[in-house]
């Protein structure tokens, strides 16, 4: 974006001085644009006020704005704050908060003109609002008899203690754009807006903060969102632009090793979508253009294959490749597949992690950089700035999610210009794949290897406990293992919840005569892998784990998966659990155990995973459910970061965004 007016420091802007400037800067506001971007979370105009004697506990949601009458906190083994409005209509409704204690009671005084936001319920034998959203209105009131609609910020605590209201940022705001309103340049020409029936950029700032009408208001999102879209967009096309523009090698085609393995190595046929992802790379490496290709595969689909497909088709052609793996364990486990099926063809690859023995890196290294070796797979090691290679033609990355940018890019420097094969298990919906990927072509795998038996999974609550394990008890009989996941480890609040630890000491005695291991993230890499080798080699019956063996663990002979804390999980990451079993000929079972005092949505979300085992329905679900933000959890870095649009709901105009762009 060019350097404008936006860019320039708030601390100088008319009602915000050194110190709510330093609140702002806490969360992330420094510049015009980013004060402008504080979008209101909420506008409140007279038709959207609920009468407090229509409210009853299944009104649904409810605006509501009177003046505090009473306010107090209320001891007792739960401590509670209260407060009750009354409105215009003089009707009264109390309000209770158990939490926030600290700060919530110093928010309100009796007098106040407030609006409350929040659903019904019953609580004492009384209809109440349960920590409702507030806002402090003073003199708005008359305000909103005239009809106007008033914006309403996000608050917090920082904010609160420097001063910084919705009140607040309506006069800063205000004061911003009455004296620099002019200076709101639209950096996007009116040739690409005006045929698309935009607001005025200048406008849109304008009417965000201060709509005349809700019609205004609809326009003025609309542009707000278009832009953001747009500027992505556009980084991502003069992306595309130069890769294009970067010459890579040329390949051809698939020459004698490609072929001997898929005709005589591989011991299945490939599936039509294993062959077209490999028709895919084929066509891509041969134009002399680099590839930048995501394959894009349910977990089991079987992308494995192509990766190896690939690699050999780059070293018929005279090149190294690489195979870069988020995980030590599926690194290992990669090189065990490679051993297989690349020995019989006279193929040298080393597998690179950390800490290895200096006397074996100062064999590979020297190797690779000869070209004497050709493949290197491994962790991060490989991307590390000792290895060398002579020819590096292609990079293969699995589960490219969890690598951020920045490693993409330093693997992309290892040669001149190698190949990018990116493979990725979460099914990353339409929408979504667009704002983060527009630079890549995209191969779906949607097509699952034949004769697989569809995992089975079933919904159990805590009163069923006792027949999961003696279920658990009879598969293992028949010599089969399982898998018990519990959420992350972590004992920081005092809450009801079996880790992975403690759950571990439990169930080596009610699985007495058994075998049992745990592994979790805290572990060692060494330890870990220990542990998975002998659970892989069959000396573990029960692998008690946290969600380390989330991606890849490829082990046929484990049949059941029991999740504890169904609920904690997102959607994608229970199938991508989930995905650990049903890897062999046999029926496989995942257990949900959900605590059942949860949320009603939390149950409609945990039925999507007993109804269907498609990893792109259960994706868009749980987009759609949690928000792209949680999505990814903290460890997507590659999320652009939205403000007002949502990649969900404002497909639409993402597409439109994508073709201005
Ligand atoms: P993912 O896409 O999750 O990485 P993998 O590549 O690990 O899946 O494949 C899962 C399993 O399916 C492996 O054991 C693999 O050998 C097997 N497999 C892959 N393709 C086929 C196929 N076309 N037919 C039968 N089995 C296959
Ligand atoms: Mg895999």
């Amino acid at each position: 974006m060019p350097e404008t007016f936006l860019d320039e420091p708030i601390q100088f802007l008319k009602g915000v001085g050194p110190r709510r400037a330093k609140a702002f800067e806490t969360a992330g506001i420094t510049t015009v644009r980013s004060l402008l971007q504080v979008y209101p979370r909420r506008y409140l105009d007279r038709s959207s006020i609920t009468p407090i004697r229509l409210i009853r506990a299944e009104s649904g949601t409810v605006t509501v704005v009177g003046t505090v009458r009473s306010a107090q906190t209320v001891p007792g083994r739960v401590k509670r704050f209260e407060i009750v409005v009354e409105d215009e209509s003089a009707a009264r409704l109390q309000c209770v908060w158990f939490k926030g204690l600290g700060w919530i009671p110093k928010a309100f005084k009796v007098g106040d003109r407030v609006a409350l936001h929040g659903k019904p319920q019953v609580y004492g034998g009384r209809v109440s609002l349960a920590h409702p959203d507030f806002d402090k209105l003073d003199d708005e009131g008359p305000a909103l008899d005239t009809g106007r609609i008033i914006s309403l910020y996000p608050g917090g605590a920082a904010f609160d203690r420097a001063g910084i209201t919705s009140r607040q940022m309506r006069r800063i705001l205000y004061e911003l754009i009455k004296e620099h309103g002019l200076k709101l340049q639209d950096p996007i020409p009116e040739s690409v807006t005006r045929p698309l029936g935009l607001m005025e950029g200048r406008v849109a700032w304008r009417a965000v903060h201060f709509p005349k009408s809700q019609d205004e208001l609809r326009a003025a999102r609309a542009r707000l969102i278009f832009d953001e879209f747009f500027w992505i967009q556009l980084l991502l096309a003069r992306m595309r632009q130069k890769r294009t523009a970067t010459p890579g090698p040329v390949f051809g085609e698939p020459g004698p090793l490609t072929k001997r393995f898929l005709q005589e190595i591989l011991p299945f046929e490939l599936t039509g979508d294993q062959h077209a992802a490999i028709a895919d790379v084929v066509r891509d490496t041969r134009t002399g253009v680099q590839m930048n290709r995501l394959v894009q595969g349910d977990v089991g689909s079987g992308k494995t294959v192509v990766a190896v497909a690939a690699m050999l088709h780059a070293i018929d052609h005279g090149y190294q490749a690489a195979f870069m793996a988020p995980t030590e364990i599926l690194a290992e486990q990669h090189a065990q597949v490679l051993r297989a099926w690349l020995d019989p063809l006279g193929i040298e690859f080393r597998l690179l992690v950390g800490g290895q023995r200096k006397a074996f890196r100062d064999e590979a290294l020297p190797g690779l950089a000869s070209g004497a070796i050709q493949i290197a797979i491994g962790t991060h090691a490989v991307i590390e700035e000792s290895v060398e290679f002579n020819r590096l033609g292609l990079a293969v990355v699995d589960e490219q999610h969890r690598f951020g940018v920045v490693q993409r890019a330093k693997l992309f420097r290892k040669g001149e210009s190698p190949h990018m094969l990116l493979m990725t298990a979460t099914p990353i919906p339409r929408s979504l794949a667009m704002t983060l990927y527009g630079d890549l072509d995209v191969t779906l795998i949607k097509e699952k290897p034949a004769g697989r038996v569809p995992v089975r999974t079933l919904l159990r609550t805590e009163k069923q406990r006792d027949e999961v394990y003696e279920f658990v008890r009879t598969e293992l009989r028949t010599g089969r293992q399982c898998y018990i996941v519990y959420p992350l480890v972590e004992e920081s609040e005092k809450v009801d919840l079996k880790d992975a630890e403690t759950g571990f000491a439990t169930l080596k005695e009610i699985f007495r005569g058994y075998t049992l291991d745990l592994v979790h993230g805290r572990m060692a890499g060494w330890e870990k892998d220990d542990v998975m080798s002998r659970f892989k080699a069959g000396k573990t019956d029960i692998l008690v784990s946290t969600t380390v063996i989330e991606v890849g663990v490829d082990v046929a002979n484990a049949t059941v998966m029991m999740i504890e804390h169904a609920e904690r999980f997102g959607l994608s990451q229970l199938h991508q659990l989930r995905g650990r079993v049903g890897r062999g000929a046999e029926q496989s079972w995942c257990v949900l155990m959900a605590d059942y005092k949860q949320s009603a949505e939390g149950k409609e979300r945990l039925k999507a995973m007993v109804e269907t085992d498609d990893g792109f329905l259960i994706s868009e679900a749980d987009l759609r459910m949690r928000g792209a933000g949680d999505f990814f959890g903290t460890r997507q870095s590659g999320l652009p970061d939205l403000k007002i649009a949502d990649v969900v709901r404002d497909v639409d105009m993402l597409t439109v965004a994508r073709d201005a762009a």
